[in-house]
């Protein structure tokens, strides 16, 4: 783990993409805040973070209560504060944007509020003094998992994690790009929810019937948060060899581990913001030529349009309707990528157009084209349905179709954002507290 450890050399390339507020700064853009009646940052935001609420907390200097404020929504204020495409959510829905003003800065806010609440030691409140018999067991520990982890256990619950890697946090320590969010500080927030009193289990994954059996005997409900499986590999000839490598296990790697070595010339398959994040990865580790080669059009991509600005600013240059063909080894290691044109044939299939083959030399490829979910573990499940191998819910409490297991994050919704996973996680939290209330009252 020597990047956590405090590697240099990746914190001096993967420095702060947004700088924190200085204290003057924050409390001058708390108040450039309207306080809008209607709130609809708030309203835009997955989680519901009374976002006027805690800005105004910083304009009065009340670091703590706006943090408190914060958590009492999001558990994982801290995270999301760096991670959040607040463009597309609170900071795009700001009013000021009608008047051709720069939206308030409520990430870096949210940022300097939280930041502040862990310098000072600060501590997750209880939501009740009863200590409760129930037992509920969550699988993952991701932001989903950690979220109804943190609720259930506010509420009194014995909550046991368990995760198959060796740290907490999911995609927020393992995924999510490093200038935005260094592992570091994802493992920071998660003690908070450690010292609730949550039992963690690493290195444990749950993949057979009989654990799940076993984990029914022993728990009284279930969450699943196991995110999305492992990429897709090629299937082309050549994908075998050691040099083309899953992007996400390259990001995982730079982020927790040694800093992965990185080729003169990278080709990125794929156009996601996984893609985006390890072609970045992949310059700021040295490489000086990357490409993002995507089988369809710029406006069928999946990743956000400020990530696609940011990646050209980075120097990663895009070629479109581009279909991998062929891996060329050598001795020496990877030669090229053999490519062809792409087209949408009459029966809507993309298909190589035949005399278009040409080769693009690298000596790596990462490979984002997508992942699969762990269809192995919910198939195991009994009578839990799956809809587009993602888990059936009731969108309003996370309950599968099994009463015994709940679910969220991206295992339900096939891959969306840090804040989707958290209000998930919360509101599952919830919905199995209410039942055993329920049942008690
Ligand atoms: C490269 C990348 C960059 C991203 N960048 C951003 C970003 O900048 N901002 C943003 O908001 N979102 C971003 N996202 C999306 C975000 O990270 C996810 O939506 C979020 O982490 C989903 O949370 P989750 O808890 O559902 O799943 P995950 O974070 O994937 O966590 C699932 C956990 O379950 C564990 N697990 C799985 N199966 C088992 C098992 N059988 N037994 C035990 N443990 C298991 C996994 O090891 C993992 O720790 C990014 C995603 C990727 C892939």
């Amino acid at each position: 783990m020597e990047n956590l450890s405090g590697n240099s050399e990746i914190a001096e390339r993967f420095g702060d993409l947004h700088p924190p507020l200085t204290a003057q700064a924050a409390i001058a853009e708390a108040n450039r805040c309207l306080n809008c009646f209607d709130a609809p940052c708030m309203g835009a935001c997955p989680t519901h973070i009374d976002v006027p609420r805690f800005i105004g907390k910083i304009a009065r200097e009340n670091l703590r209560g706006s943090a408190l404020t914060i958590l009492d929504a999001n558990v994982l204020g801290a995270s999301c504060s760096r991670a959040c495409p607040v463009e597309v959510l609170c900071e795009g829905a700001c009013v000021l944007h009608r008047y051709n003003k720069k939206p308030i800065e409520i990430a870096r806010l949210q940022r300097f509020a939280m930041d502040a609440f862990h310098r000072a030691g600060g501590r997750l409140p209880l939501k009740s003094a009863e200590m409760r018999a129930e037992k509920i067991a969550c699988i993952g520990a991701g932001p989903a998992s950690l979220a109804c982890a943190a609720e259930l256990r506010q509420r009194g619950f014995a909550v046991t994690v368990f995760e198959r890697r060796a740290l907490p946090g999911g995609l927020n320590t393992y995924g999510v790009a490093e200038y935005k969010l260094p592992a570091r500080a994802s493992l920071e927030e998660i003690e908070l929810i450690q010292a609730l009193g949550v039992e963690f289990r690493y290195g444990v994954e749950i993949r057979t019937q009989a654990d799940l059996d076993e984990l029914e005997r022993e728990f009284d409900r279930i969450f699943l948060g196991v995110g999305l499986g492992a990429a897709r590999r090629l299937g082309i000839p050549g994908d075998e060899h050691r040099d083309v490598i899953d992007a996400l296990e390259f990001i995982a790697r730079y982020k927790t581990a040694h800093p992965p070595q990185v080729a003169q010339s990278v080709a990125v398959i794929g156009a996601g913001n996984t893609a985006i994040d390890a072609a970045n990865a992949a310059r700021r580790l040295g490489a000086e030529n990357v490409a993002i080669l995507y089988r369809r059009s710029e406006r069928h991509m999946s990743a956000f349009a400020f990530e696609y600005e940011h990646a050209k600013q980075e120097g990663v240059q895009f070629q479109w309707r581009v279909i991998p063909v062929r891996i060329h080894v050598d001795a020496s290691g990877i030669k090229s990528l053999e490519c062809a044109q792409a087209r949408v044939n009459e029966a809507g299939v993309l298909e190589a157009v035949e005399g278009t083959a040409f080769h693009f030399d690298c000596q790596q490829i990462l490979y984002a084209i997508g992942q699969s979910p762990l269809l192995e573990l919910l198939s195991s499940v009994r009578g839990i349905e799956l809809s587009n191998g993602r888990v059936a819910v009731d969108r309003a409490t996370g309950l599968t179709s099994n009463p015994k297991y709940f679910a969220g994050g991206d295992c339900v919704n096939g891959g969306r954002e840090v804040v989707d996973a958290v209000a998930d996680g919360k509101r599952a939290g919830v919905a199995v507290a209410q039942a055993f209330e329920v049942v008690h009252a």
